[in-house]
């Protein structure tokens, strides 16, 4: 831990210097090399929070290969390496070529530098919408590669061709129907396509969350693992399929429109549970 703590001596160091300005909790959690060791708890909420005692998902499993290793997000809570093992298996077994899995959760979850807002109680997962080809993928290939949209860039329409040749519909009906799974974040224009497209029980549609992004990777949200009684769950989303209204908002201008508001201060270690700022003290 001496990497984290000569990090966390220089950020607070910085601190002093600069009393108003308090240095982001993800410098903290950024530098934090390794989990922390004990049971696994996911602490507070999937954007504000952290994760004690995470697993890391393999590499490479049956039905999976991990992309962009060099960025080291393969942490997590162990119910989210089942699940994606589970979903993996689940998947091959219907046929399907295999999944590329981005980003999960820092070694102990918490805010990232650049990117998500959530992942930080290590029950998110990120699933690339493009399958795994047929080979293994090396390392740098792993790093290179690039997802694939399914909307075509600055409209709102679908990649037709590319939605069904990456059976789409079943990959994201099969992970819906897993109980563990609380939300699927994916772009409005793919959620139209499924609210087009299912028939029969429409249920699993209510838990696909149309959301900005989300046209390259699907963002899987898990409810908080029983027990696990420092998690804070998101409420659940409304009944129904969600192919309403609140779909509909999104292929009005209203959400697509600049906007003048300032993006939201980066979260500072105060902002976090007091577990969480206890993961990332100096050890
Ligand atoms: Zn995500």
């Amino acid at each position: 831990m001496r990497r984290l703590a000569t990090m966390v001596i220089a950020v607070v160091g910085l601190a002093a210097t600069a009393a108003t300005a308090e240095p982001p909790a993800a410098a903290f959690f950024g530098a934090a090399a390794a989990p922390s060791s004990g049971p696994a708890a996911a602490i507070g909420g999937h954007a504000r929070g952290c994760l004690a005692g995470a697993v890391e998902l393999h590499a490479d499993g049956p039905g999976f290969q991990a992309m962009r290793p060099g960025r080291d997000r393969r942490f997590a809570h162990p119910a989210l390496v089942a699940f994606v093992e589970r979903l993996a298996a689940r998947l091959r077994a219907e046929g399907h070529p295999g999944l590329l899995v981005g980003d999960l959760a820092q070694p102990r979850g918490g805010p990232m530098a650049g990117g998500h807002r959530s992942h930080q109680s290590g029950l998110d997962a990120d699933i690339w919408y493009l399958p795994a080809p047929p080979h293994r993928l090396r390392t740098a290939e792993r790093e290179t590669l690039s997802a694939v949209p399914l909307v075509r860039p600055d409209t709102l329409e679908l990649e037709a061709a590319r939605f069904r040749d990456f059976d789409t519909a079943r990959v994201l009906r099969t992970t819906a129907s897993d109980p563990a799974v609380a939300r699927i974040f994916v772009h409005p224009v793919v959620k139209r396509a499924l609210c087009r497209r299912a028939d029969g029980e429409r249920d699993w549609l209510g838990k696909l969350r149309p959301w900005w992004g989300h046209d390259h990777h699907f963002h899987v949200r898990l409810a908080c693992p029983e027990g696990d009684h420092a998690c804070v769950d998101q409420a659940p989303p409304p009944a129904g399929d969600g192919c309403d209204d609140t779909l509909a908002w999104w292929f009005t201008e209203e959400p697509w429109a600049p906007s003048d508001a300032a993006p939201p201060a980066p979260l500072a270690l105060a902002d976090l549970p007091a577990r969480c700022r206890a993961l990332v003290a100096a050890d």
